[in-house]
């Protein structure tokens, strides 16, 4: 009944039926369908011998519990990858990945459209200790080959990008990177394995917020870095030198939504799909940014790659003055207005790249807005919205 990880489960089962059972075994819990909650920092050595020779699976908390173990092999299983870690908030996986990948003297390639805290730990943190960084033109597929050099030894991809939506050739990007040896880290949170299996892909290190669409339910911070056998090892080692743990009980609340995910991306990628069509025929709007509209520069990259869509996507309005904004914005019932996003409810947030931008100018035309679609009723979110637009409009 339980599916051991086994080398043929992960040709055997869809992805749908490895949500359900990978990383778990009823049979060596007494029976209980879910793995419980380990809490602990001390392991206890029956003798002499194995406290001195380390026998025995577990030795410390921060390393490994029973409870760690079920969410880090289900991942795994789920993003085809060799190993994975699970740390305590999707930043902190992403450190740990540029950690392991890159040390002083390196140079490493970092997409524009990141996501803000990756380039602020990249100038921040990764310069100090004396890594050169240069941002690219997301869109920059197989030019990417013009900014290598012979020190680089990362690229940084994300799509479709932080706020500005755009995709990335990934495969393109994967292959020049590695004729020159170098590793492709991906964050890969928008799409999550299910829509993007990031290590089939040319992907070496893969990151996801779980904060997000792992956990569903805005109730959790959590990380976890994936990667294949060449860079699973360095992963482990920089995860073990920082003890960058997550607690207990947020990798239960994210066992839990591990096995609904498959389902609630499935909606929240309908809606989004429906939602974006409906602001497209807006006349308040100029623009959507979602990939899977026709009409996005990159749908056919999409088409190609991702398996569907999440709920995220962006939308420029026609220029409004902001005093109209705020009135439409300040009385949506249904929307809440905060950062992150992949819980049950539909959110928005007013954005603009243009500060941090480096190497791509962010003069999108109007007012962004980054909407997320929730489990709600596709009907009543336009109804709030079309309350929203007449307010806007009354207001300009
Ligand atoms: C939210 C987010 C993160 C960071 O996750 P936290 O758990 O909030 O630290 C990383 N990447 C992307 C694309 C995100 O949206």
């Amino acid at each position: 009944m339980s599916l051991k990880p086994s080398p043929d489960a992960q040709q055997t089962f869809a992805p749908a039926t490895r949500l359900v059972h990978a990383g778990r075994d009823p049979g060596e819990q007494h029976g209980f369908v879910n793995t419980p909650i380990y809490r602990g920092s001390t392991v206890l050595y029956p003798t002499y011998d194995a406290i001195k020779n380390r026998r025995g699976r577990y030795n410390y908390g921060t390393s490994a519990t029973p409870t760690m173990d079920a969410l880090t092999t289900a991942w795994t299983e789920l993003a085809g990858a060799a190993g994975t870690v699970v740390t305590p908030s999707g930043l902190a996986a992403l450190t740990v990945a540029l950690m392991a990948a890159v040390s002083a003297g390196d140079h490493l390639l970092v997409t524009d459209s990141a996501y803000r805290p990756t380039r602020q730990f990249c100038d921040g943190v990764l310069a100090r200790y004396g890594v050169e960084v240069t941002y690219y033109d997301p869109i920059i597929g197989a030019g990417i080959a013009d900014l290598m050099r012979p020190n680089t030894r990362a690229v940084l991809v994300e799509a479709p990008g932080s706020q500005s939506f755009e995709m990335q050739d990934v495969p393109a990007i994967a292959e020049v990177a590695h004729a020159r040896d170098a590793c492709v880290i991906m964050d890969n949170t928008w799409a999550t394995p299910l829509l993007f299996p990031p290590h089939e892909r040319g992907v070496d290190i893969a990151v996801e917020a779980g904060t997000k669409y792992l956990s569903g339910g805005s109730d959790l911070l959590i990380g976890l870095t994936s990667a294949n056998a060449r860079y699973y090892p360095a992963v482990r080692r920089t995860f073990d030198h920082f003890a960058m743990c997550a607690g207990a009980e947020d990798i239960f609340l994210a066992l839990r939504g591990l096995r609904t995910m498959n389902l609630r991306l499935r909606e929240h990628g309908r809606a989004g799909l429906e939602m974006a069509r409906w602001f497209q025929a807006r006349p308040e709007v100029l623009r959507v940014l979602h990939p899977g509209l026709p009409e996005d520069p990159g749908h056919a990259i999409w088409t190609r790659d991702f398996a569907g869509a999440s709920g995220l996507f962006g939308v420029i309005l026609k220029p409004v003055p902001e005093v109209a904004l705020a009135a439409m914005l300040d009385g949506l019932q249904l929307f809440g207005m905060g950062f992150s996003w992949g819980g049950f409810e539909s959110l928005v947030i007013p954005f603009d790249c243009a500060g941090y931008r480096t190497a791509t100018k962010w003069a999108p035309g109007g007012p962004a807005l980054r909407f997320h679609i929730g489990l709600e009723d596709t009907a009543d979110l336009k109804a709030d919205l079309d309350a929203g637009f007449a307010r806007l409009r009354a207001a300009t």
